[in-house]
This record gives structure tokens, C-alpha cells and sequence, in this order.
């Protein structure tokens, strides 16, 4: 079976906005283990999407159509459609009077344009809009089925998951299994050469590897007839993943490393605070955008002038004079004066250059030190991160959080053996 996916509107071909919601319907196919072969984009021009409409009948037994489905002049595809399918738009009173209770409700009267909405297809099955006004539409035409979607996804996706993907079941060709598998501290080709002699090479089980600034991801995929088989074909393969990859990885459930951070210090017992200076902010964004946060999150300080690292955390001015604001000496005060001042258990800090400006021979762009405190210690890490100033910003980030959360494991493991020993 052949599916198409067609995203409309001239605001998908400018460099400010992506079709987005494509990748959404790619999903759910895939959740049937269905998959498109051609994704296009069309302006908002009938004579542009017509043509499309043309190819799309000619050659695919399903289409998806997005957007345009709106009140306004530029909406123009079910009108497109009609034209091409040769059918005629059906005026529903019951569509319209929804519409108008919509406005209503918001005390407001509709605007007229908004009647549009209330044509559909001739023949067509209504996809009802429970969150919007555009109802999607159902079309078979020739054994073929074109299913045209509102474009907002606040309003596309309950309707597909309600009303699409229940008719989509009798072309289900099996069913899939993912896990992603989330690692830090290796860069790509490290961990392609750990694991590249485990690549199953078959359709129904893939690995893909993706590399982000400061994270790596493994996608693993399988298919099969049954969800269970689908899940016991992929586990040897995260299982074997996991034994070659061991602590670099910190996530095979999804979450972030902010919130496997968050677990750890949970269960550890301890409280942070953090000093920044190059990230701004950056960390303690990241770890209080985990709900329950303060129960171990007390405090950050962004210390981003030399001033402010001298007077709110007693960075001696002789200290920066000496070695720089940059430098492993300062970071490791910034991370013991942090956790002294706040009385945290433990102390984070962050020092560096972000660029594009500020960099030298001897300090280039990129150059980060990054420093974990704790009752019994200081560590200080060099890094050299390569990119744009936000990707430095947030490998900077990512770092700081894995020194954390290595540490945290450790505690962990070391007090239960600990109690190991007691008993
Ligand atoms: P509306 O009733 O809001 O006009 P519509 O069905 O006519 O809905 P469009 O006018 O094409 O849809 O798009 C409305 C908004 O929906 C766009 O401004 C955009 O934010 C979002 N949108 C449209 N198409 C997509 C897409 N393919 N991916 C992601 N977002 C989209
Ligand atoms: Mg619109």
C-alpha cells in the first residue's frame, strides 16, 4: 500500500515555520507498522495544489492532507479537492450550529467567514473537531482514501488518534516496539565502535544512532505480528546495548538527564546549588523545569561578571587576576563556596568561554571547566566543546549534570555496600 502525506500552506516554504505535523502522522503509522513514501510540501496556491492532488490520486491508495481547512481566503483545500474529485461541497446545518456554539460560548458572535467550515465533500465521512472549528473529512474515491486534517496540532492530533487511527486498523501490518536509549560522555563514533557488531541487519529490528550536542541517541525499533513478540525480539538486543554501553548511558525509558538527575539526588538523600557563569542560568532552568524539584534544588547563583563571582561568592580577586575567571582554580572555588554559602550537600559550577568573541590562543572559544563540590572533595573537569554559543551553552550544561549524576551513582552504589558491610 502506498501513503502519501501532503502538508499545505505557503508558511511551511518560508525558513520560520516546519511542517511538523507530518513527523506526528509518520508516528502513529508507524505504530501500525505502516509507512508513507512521499511527504510533500504545497503553498497555498489551488493551481500548485491541485497538481499535487493529481499525483496523489494517480499514485497512492492513501493521502493525508493538511491544512488549510480554515476559514480564511488562503484555506482553499477542500474546495481544491472538490474541484479535482469533481464533486460538490454539502452544506451541514449541524456543523455550522457547532460552530456558532463555539463562538457563543466565548460570548462572541461568528464571524461570517467561518460558515465556510460547514461544507464538506459530497460523500464524505466527517472526522469531528472536538477542540477547533474545521471538521476533518473522510474521502474514497476509485478504492483510494484521501483524509483531509485540520493543520493546528492541538487540533489534528486527538482527531487522528479518535477517528483516524481506529479506521487505519484494517491495514495494520503489525506491530511496533521502541525504546530509545539516551547517553552522554561519548561522542558519536565512540559509540558507533562499541556497538557497531551488534546491528541486527533485518527490517523488522533497526538501530538507529542519532548525535545532538553533548547527548547521543540509540533508536531501536521492532516490528512483528504481536505487540509481545514485537518487545521479546528488541530486549537482547537493549539488554546487549546496555552491557556494552554501561554507565554512559542515562536514560532507556526517555527521560532527560535533568530529571534522572533529579531521581538520583531523590534518592541519594542530598540538595545542589549551582554557580554559573557562561550558561546564565542554563542548569538551574534545566533542573527546575522537573516538577518536585525543591525538594533537593536549593539554589543558583549566576555569577556571569567577575565583580559578582567576588562579591556573592567570595572569589578572591587575586585568584581571577592569576589564573583568569576561566580556569580550573575558580571553578573549583565557585563549586565549594556554592555549597557552603547555600548548605547544600553538594556544589555545581560552571566556567567558560562561549563565543563567538572572547577567545584566545591559550583560552579558545569552547573551553569550559566545569566543577562538582562535595563534603569530602572538589572535582574540576577540562572540556573543549566545539560549536555556536547555545550548543556550548548546553554541552556545558549536559556536562556539569553528568559529573553530578556519575557522582550520585557512585554514592549510591558505595552506600549500599556500605550497609552491606554493617549487616
Ligand atoms: P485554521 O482553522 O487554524 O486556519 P487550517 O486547517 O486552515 O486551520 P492552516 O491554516 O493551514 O490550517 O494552519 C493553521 C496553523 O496550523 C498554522 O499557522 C500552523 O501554526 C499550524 N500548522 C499548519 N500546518 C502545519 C504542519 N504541517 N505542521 C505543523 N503545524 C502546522
Ligand atoms: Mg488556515
Amino acid at each position: 500500500m502506498l501513503i502519501g502525506l501532503v502538508a499545505v500552506g505557503s508558511e511551511l516554504l518560508t525558513p520560520y515555520y516546519q511542517d511538523t505535523d507530518s513527523l506526528f502522522i509518520t508516528q502513529r503509522l508507524n505504530d501500525l507498522g505502516l509507512e508513507p513514501s512521499f511527504k510533500i510540501v504545497v503553498g497555498d496556491e489551488p493551481e500548485n495544489l491541485k497538481m499535487i492532488l493529481q499525483i496523489c490520486l494517480d499514485k497512492a491508495d492513501l493521502t493525508f492532507v493538511v491544512g488549510g481547512l480554515g476559514p480564511t481566503e488562503d484555506d482553499r483545500t477542500k474546495e481544491t479537492l472538490a474541484e479535482v474529485l469533481q464533486r460538490k461541497l454539502i452544506f451541514h446545518p449541524e456543523i455550522l450550529a457547532r460552530i456558532e456554539e463555539r463562538f457563543e460560548r466565548r460570548g462572541m458572535k461568528m464571524p461570517e467567514s467561518n460558515r465556510r467550515q460547514a461544507y464538506i465533500l459530497e460523500g464524505a465521512e466527517i472526522l469531528p473537531n472536538k477542540v477547533g472549528t474545521a471538521p476533518g473529512q473522510w474521502i474514497e474515491f476509485d478504492n483510494k482514501k484521501i483524509i483531509l486534517l485540520p493543520g493546528p496540532p492541538r487540533e489534528l492530533q486527538p482527531m487522528f488518534n479518535e477517528f483516524v487511527v481506529p479506521k487505519l486498523e484494517a491495514w495494520r501490518k503489525g506491530y511496533l516496539y521502541r525504546r530509545i536509549i539516551k547517553i552522554t560522555g561519548l561522542t558519536e563514533s565512540q559509540v558507533e565502535d562499541k556497538i557497531k557488531d551488534l546491528y541486527p541487519h533485518s527490517r523488522d529490528l533497526r538501530v538507529t544512532v542519532l548525535a545532538y550536542p553533548g547527548q547521543i541517541e540509540i533508536h531501536l525499533l521492532s516490528l512483528a505480528e504481536k505487540e509481545s513478540l514485537a518487545k521479546e525480539k528488541l530486549d537482547p538486543l537493549l539488554e546487549a546495548l546496555t552491557q556494552r554501553l554501561g554507565d554512559n548511558i542515562f536514560s532507556t525509558t526517555g527521560e532527560e538527564l535533568e530529571a534522572i538527575v533529579g531521581q538520583l539526588l531523590r534518592q541519594s538523600g542530598q540538595t545542589l546549588a549551582v554557580a554559573e557563569s557562561c550558561t546564565g542560568g542554563l542548569v538551574g532552568h534545566r533542573l527546575t523545569s522537573i516538577p518536585g524539584s525543591s525538594t533537593y534544588f536549593l539554589e543558583g547563583a549566576v555569577v556571569y561578571s567577575n565583580e559578582a563571582k567576588i562579591r556573592t561568592l567570595n572569589v578572591p580577586a587575586e585568584l581571577i587576576q592569576q589564573y583568569g575567571a576561566v580556569s580550573s582554580e575558580v571553578a573549583k572555588i565557585l563549586a565549594e563556596n556554592i555549597r557552603l554559602k547555600s548548605g547544600a550537600s553538594l556544589g555545581l559550577s560552571i566556567t567558560g568561554i562561549a563565543g563567538p568573541g572572547g577567545g584566545s590562543e591559550i583560552k579558545p572559544v569552547g573551553l569550559v571547566f566545569t566543577g562538582l563540590s562535595w563534603n569530602s572533595g572538589t572535582e574540576v573537569v577540562r572540556n573543549l566543546f566545539l560549536g555556536g554559543r547555545e550548543q556550548i551553552k548546553f554541552q556545558s550544561s549536559q556536562k556539569a549534570l553528568d559529573m553530578l549524576r556519575r557522582h550520585l551513582l557512585k554514592k549510591i552504589a558505595g552506600d549500599k555496600n556500605e550497609n552491606f558491610h554493617c549487616n
